[in-house]
């Protein structure tokens, strides 16, 4: 008899995955290192904490009491393990810790649903490691877990949709948003429009965030290059200029000057895809989202048996889609396991998460990527801040010794070698390579993906040695 199939992520997709299991009969494990289920857009705050739904989840209040409260009744359905860090993945086992006792375990699998999510994609610019400096989603998450601004005057830079929606949160929440600074620009927007109407009451969401800043009194630069973070003990300023990111022709404006006290930054996101590496998912380069990311069938099926892929761990898609895509990949397991599913459901399943694919494209093109990022960067930026690499000891290693690829980049500087993991430098790291060596992006490869994918205590990872070490893929550096 196989064993409770077991889900990695209790957000958005791992919540429906494990709605549909538990529909089927089956009493899945759902495995998350939060302390409550909700994932990063329905994150719960901690249980003393009174503020509203309405004041943490805006528009998406409904949504959010919606799927926790499904949740809640569930619980007798599920095997739920919150403050569960999952932080190795092989064939068959899963290395688990407790994030409170700090206890560490193992749990057999037979059949795993890896619903993981995404973080920042982090772009560093000069002074980013100054007190006070921090990504989009770690501001956001203040807001939400800890029911704190990360300053009382903020400014926020950057692109991607969780730009605006940040801005919007905290000035709703009171704090001055001192500028909006978006490194895309209007033309951008207007270019993505027709691939975006195919969800209108999103896109009309993405409209009244920027409407409702404007109307508001907060400064929106679009266009906008971050030079640098002022200050010593705590950021004081942020240095921007107007200046086309995807366009070496045009000319920059002066330099500006944003007195304040915090700031938050980030371009989108990247998907959190190292348990699948360690898996054996078999991975290829999507040129949209400039990123390496596990395959998986419309279904959700990765390359490995067993193993499913939903949410933004796969590949970003939002949650609308992350719901989606759970329920999908647990009917593709119920399937596998040789149950019968109901197919009508399967259809809309897929046709709706073939729509919102069409919509992502267009967000892509709406926000895109500051090509010019990389050849722009100076040598001095600090790029992986866990080993203190910076841009240029990048630039030498490609220059000097030939590396062409991310893991020979990670074994000649130690980029990628630090607590992170490359989870914050892997990105930028990326594209200071492809455009120092001069070959497309999808050349570079990705950091491969080494166990514990986030940080533990020594002592318990000395008990765990006896297991083996993923083997590397074919072509790759061992
Ligand atoms: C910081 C942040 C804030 C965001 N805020 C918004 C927002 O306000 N509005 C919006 O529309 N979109 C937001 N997004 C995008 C949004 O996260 C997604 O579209 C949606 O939540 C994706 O759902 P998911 O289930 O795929 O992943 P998530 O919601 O990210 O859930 C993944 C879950 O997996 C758990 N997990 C990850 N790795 C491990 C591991 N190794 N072991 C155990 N558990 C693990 C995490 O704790 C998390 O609960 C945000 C993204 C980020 C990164």
């Amino acid at each position: 008899m196989s064993r409770p199939p077991v889900i990695i992520g209790a957000g958005p997709a791992g919540m429906r995955a494990a709605q549909t299991l538990a529909a089927y009969g089956l009493r899945p494990v759902l495995l998350d290192e939060a302390p409550r289920a909700g994932g990063q857009i329905y994150r719960q705050p901690p249980s003393g904490f009174t503020r509203r739904r309405t004041q943490l989840y805006g528009f998406e209040a409904g949504r959010a009491r919606a799927l926790h409260e499904t949740f809640a009744s569930l619980r007798g359905q599920l095997d739920y393990r919150p403050q569960t860090l999952v932080w190795n993945a092989q064939p068959g086992l899963l290395d688990l810790m407790e994030t409170g006792t700090l206890a560490a375990s193992s749990l057999s699998w037979d059949d795993l649903i890896v619903a993981t999510g995404a973080t920042d994609r982090v772009l560093p610019f000069p002074g980013w490691t100054t007190p006070g400096v921090f990504t989009l989603g770690g501001a956001q998450v203040a807001l939400k877990f800890q029911g704190c601004a990360i300053g009382e005057r903020v400014a926020l830079a950057g692109s991607g949709p969780l730009l605006y929606l940040v801005a919007y949160q905290y000035a709703k929440a009171g704090a001055r948003v001192m500028a909006v600074l978006d490194s895309g620009s209007m033309g951008d927007r207007l270019a993505a429009l027709p691939a975006m109407l195919n969800q209108p009451a999103v896109l009309a969401k993405g409209m009244y965030y920027l409407a409702w800043l404007r109307l508001h009194g907060v400064a929106v630069h679009t266009r906008a290059r971050v030079l640098r973070a002022e200050g010593g003990a705590r950021v004081e300023a942020l240095v921007w200029r107007r200046e086309d990111m995807n366009d070496a022709q045009a000319s920059p404006g002066p330099e500006q000057r944003i007195e304040c006290d915090a700031v938050g930054f980030g371009h989108a996101l990247r998907p959190e895809t190292q348990l699948a590496d360690l898996l054996g998912c078999r991975f290829g380069f999507d040129p949209v989202q400039r990123a390496q990311l596990p395959l998986r069938d419309p279904a959700g099926r990765s390359s490995v048996a067993g193993v499913y892929l939903a949410g933004d761990g796969a590949g970003i898609m939002g949650a609308d889609a992350a719901e989606l895509a759970g329920e999908r990949a647990a009917l593709a397991l119920l399937q596998d396991r040789g149950m019968a599913v109901d197919r009508a459901r399967i259809h809309t399943l897929e046709a709706r998460l073939r729509r919102i694919g069409a919509f992502r494209q267009g967000l892509e093109r709406a926000f895109p990527f500051p090509r010019r990022w990389a050849e722009t960067a100076p040598d001095a930026l600090l790029v992986c801040r866990c080993e203190n690499i910076s841009a240029g000891e990048l630039r030498g290693a490609v220059r000097d010794c030939g590396a062409g690829e991310l893991n020979r980049l990670k074994a000649l500087t130690r980029v990628g070698m630090g607590r992170c993991q490359g989870r914050m430098c892997g990105v930028a790291a990326g594209e200071i390579l492809a455009a120092a060596a001069q070959v497309p992006l999808s050349q570079v490869g990705r950091l491969r993906g080494q166990a514990p994918v986030k940080p533990i205590p020594i002592g318990m990872h000395c008990r765990q040695m006896p297991h083996a070490a993923p083997a590397a893929a074919p072509g790759e550096d061992a």
